[in-house]
């Protein structure tokens, strides 16, 4: 079902089931607008399904907010006029050469290319592939671009990071509303998951420069400007912690020793993955 965030902008809540990202819907008096196109041809209908429900305006198009499968696999089905960053067309370019029946999933997993993850989730989502179509994106930006709606204005722009040098964020000034994509999550595709400390810190200082009361992540909830800032200053406490240590154990002890508390089972994962970064941060270094 389609929720409401505030009179102007409506979400499709994610589902960790088949790990189907949230899709927004923004209003404007003349045209609907769309975040993101779905993890597949059922779930971009679905969506669509719904916003003929609410009788929205006619959608001008849909802003994608980076490559990876669960945002754009529907991108045909959803059948409309479609913007993307450049380097979220160039991906897709390559995702269409591709073969994405069970075997050569597998075998990108074994060779490194695809993980677990996704591969088991594209099976749950899709048991069948066969009709599956890529589709790039109609139009590419490479910093920004905005799209009038009638009073409602829509900012896609690039901000890139750790996750997926591609990603964008769509930005409502009107309603105070930021869709973040996945650009706070952790970078899964090259080895170990993990945060780059500097990067992270980088990604926060642009996003503190749009003023939002309400942000969107796409695996999350909707979360108020409190709650998202309360959260990325516990992270950035973690990677304050970890410093440029290489060793988790360590990073784990001096957890305990800073906060007088043992880290939680998800304290240590963030831990971790600071780590992780270290780890890729040092070895880039070396070669
Ligand atoms: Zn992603």
């Amino acid at each position: 079902m389609l929720k409401k965030l505030t009179d102007h902008v409506y979400y499709f809540p994610h589902s960790e089931e088949t790990d189907r990202p949230v899709l927004g819907l923004i209003c404007g008096e003349k045209y609907g607008f769309v975040v993101d196109a779905g993890n597949s041809p059922a779930h971009a209908l679905s969506f669509l399904e719904e916003v003929e429900k609410i009788g929205a305006p006619p959608i001008k198009g849909v802003a994608i907010t980076h490559w990876h499968w669960d945002h754009t696999f529907g991108i045909h089905a959803m059948n409309k006029y479609t913007i993307g960053h450049h380097l979220t067309k160039k991906k897709l370019a390559y995702l269409k050469t591709l073969r994405w029946d069970d075997d050569s999933l597998d075998k990108r997993v074994q060779e490194g290319e695809e993980i677990e993850f996704c591969r088991d989730m594209i099976k749950k989502e899709m048991p069948s592939r066969e009709t599956l179509i890529i589709q790039e994106p109609d139009v590419t930006f490479h910093h920004h671009m905005e799209i009038d709606l009638g009073g409602i204005t829509c900012r896609i722009q690039h901000i890139g990071g750790g996750h997926a040098q591609d990603s964008s964020i769509v930005y409502i000034p009107q309603e105070k509303v930021l869709f973040l994509g996945d650009c706070l999550c952790p970078d899964l595709y090259s080895g170990d998951w993990s945060y780059d400390k500097e990067d992270f810190e980088r990604l926060q200082r642009v996003l503190k420069q749009f003023d939002a009361q309400y942000y969107l992540s796409s695996h999350c909830h909707p979360e108020t400007h409190k709650e998202l800032w309360e959260d990325l200053n516990q992270l950035n406490g973690i990677g304050e912690i970890v410093g440029n240590t290489v060793d988790a154990e360590k990073a784990f002890f001096q957890f305990e020793y800073e906060t007088h508390k043992k880290p939680t089972n998800v304290q240590k994962e963030r831990i971790q993955y600071f780590v992780n970064g270290n780890i890729k941060r040092r070895s880039r270094e070396l070669f």
